[in-house]
């Protein structure tokens, strides 16, 4: 048994993380900088908690394979189960998808539920113990090529493996760079998306034959995407989300109004007569960063990175906690199978850069689609996948093979060549023919 980990960070990364070191660790330490014994509302560090979490199929399977009763508690704590296609209604950019059991079901809640949830699991788990008020403030070196950290109150913290799990504003680049390491290149796609979320309360009288509204916007013509969907005790959660700088505002009257730009009219419809449950909350993002940590030559022993410190994404996509839960099972696989010596840390960023290579690839290149999105273009071979793919898209409205296939895709648990089934392949060219015919 290895001795001790530090995690920095005690978010939805971090928990995982301290989840899976305490197989392998005698004792596992979160350093958390916020307070968040009995914290039951959205923490200073995690501003995003009030937005829309979409929970990908892959994430709920690995999550729920470290923590079994998570189902279970969710539903009790008023989670919704979610068929995506039977209980929820989308708007693609050619038409409504059809409605169908699919099999890709996910809970719908708060993320501030989801993780604390998350988070009362470890406090069964005696090797785990969680110090929060504690802010890393940097690193130092240590001999051998390993570094310890330095927190607020002089405090000195020293582990044999220490996690980044401090999200998209770490500053492991920083302080690696503080002691003497070289920066890590970085990649950035900035699709320059805004956020713009509040809770209502669910009619009454609502009788729709929906639980989830998504009306996806319409590249290049419409930026303007919603999602409604219901959280714990009978309210919905409201997101607006635009790209390229069409930001959604966050007072009443231009909220509103930016419903109504939505590709259907059903989304405004709906909120029109609702009673809001809480203010308009924004976000800004730029959009998508990943650090190339895999490619430093010189690298410390004793620390990894994993979730939103490495790689942030276009939200849009839901991909970010999916996104951890991998880095966690690729840490996960390498505990379980291979020698912790000098060359693990290192070996683990290489394999966790191509754990993340498709998430990355499947969020880059939607946002690239968009002339307003400042990054480098993706490859001919993702861009014919990429094109290939919206138009399996917009085969949805008559398809509902192809709609399930891209939904698959983009929940991870189908790899992109799903979406070259014969029967998807004849569906185009049928499409192809008639397009052909009526010009
Ligand atoms: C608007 C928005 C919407 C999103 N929607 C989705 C979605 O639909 N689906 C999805 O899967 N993902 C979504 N994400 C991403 C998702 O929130 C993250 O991927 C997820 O929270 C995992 O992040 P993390 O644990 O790596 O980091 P975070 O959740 O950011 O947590 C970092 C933690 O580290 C702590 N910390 C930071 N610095 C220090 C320090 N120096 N010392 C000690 N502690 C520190 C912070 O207080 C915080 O608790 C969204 C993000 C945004 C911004």
């Amino acid at each position: 048994m290895l001795r001790k980990a530090v995690v920095i960070g005690g978010s939805i990364a971090g928990i995982l993380t301290a989840r899976v070191l305490s197989d392998y660790y005698d004792d596992v330490v979160i350093v958390e900088k916020d307070q968040i014994e009995n914290n039951f509302n959205t923490r200073k560090g995690t501003p995003q908690a009030n937005h829309i979490h979409l929970l990908l199929v892959k994430g709920r399977n690995i999550i729920q394979n470290y923590f079994p009763e998570l189902e279970e508690d969710l539903l009790k704590k008023g989670a919704n189960k979610i068929d995506f296609l039977k209980d929820g209604k989308y708007l693609l950019p050619s038409g409504w998808a059809q409605r169908f059991n699919s099999g890709i079901v996910t809970f719908t809640l708060t993320r501030t539920l989801f993780e604390n949830t998350l988070r009362s699991y470890l406090k069964k788990n005696s090797k785990i113990k969680i110090q929060d008020e504690t802010s890393v403030l940097s690193f130092e070196s240590e001999k051998k090529n390993k570094i310890l950290l330095k927190a607020n109150k002089g405090q000195t913290i020293q582990a044999d493996l220490i996690v980044d799990c401090s999200g998209r504003n770490t500053k492991t680049p920083i302080w690696l760079e503080a002691i003497g390491y070289s920066k890590p290149t970085e990649e950035r796609v900035d699709s320059f998306v805004g956020y713009a979320t509040r809770r209502y309360l669910v009619p009454k009288n609502f009788d729709k034959n929906w639980k989830m509204l998504v009306i996806l916007n319409k590249p290049p013509v419409n930026p303007r995407a919603g999602i409604i969907y219901p959280i714990e005790d009978g309210k919905w959660l409201v997101g607006l989300s635009g790209i390229g700088k069409n930001y959604p505002p966050v007072d009443e009257k231009g909220f509103l109004e930016f419903t109504q730009k939505l590709e259907s009219s059903e989304f405004y419809d709906s909120i029109k007569n609702a009673t809001p449950d809480s203010e308009i909350f924004g976000y800004q993002i730029q959009g998508s960063r990943k650090y190339n940590y895999e490619k430093m030559k010189e690298w410390p022993e004793n620390l990894i990175v994993l979730g939103d410190a490495v790689s942030v994404f276009n939200p849009f996509y839901g991909q970010g906690i999916t996104s951890s839960a991998i880095g966690v099972q690729v840490l996960d696989n390498m505990l379980k199978n291979q020698k912790f010596d000098g060359s693990f840390a290192k070996t683990f960023q290489n394999k966790l850069a191509k754990a993340i290579a498709l998430p990355w690839t499947l969020g880059t290149s939607e946002d690239l689609r968009w002339p307003t999105t400042l990054g480098k273009k993706p490859t001919l071979l993702t861009r014919l996948v990429q094109n290939h793919a919206q138009k399996v898209l917009l085969l949805g409205p008559k398809s509902k093979l192809a709609t399930k296939s891209f939904l698959e895709m983009m929940h991870m648990i189908k790899s992109p060549m799903v979406l070259f089934h014969p029967l998807i392949l004849l569906q185009l060219i049928l499409r192809f023919k008639k397009e052909e015919n009526n010009s």
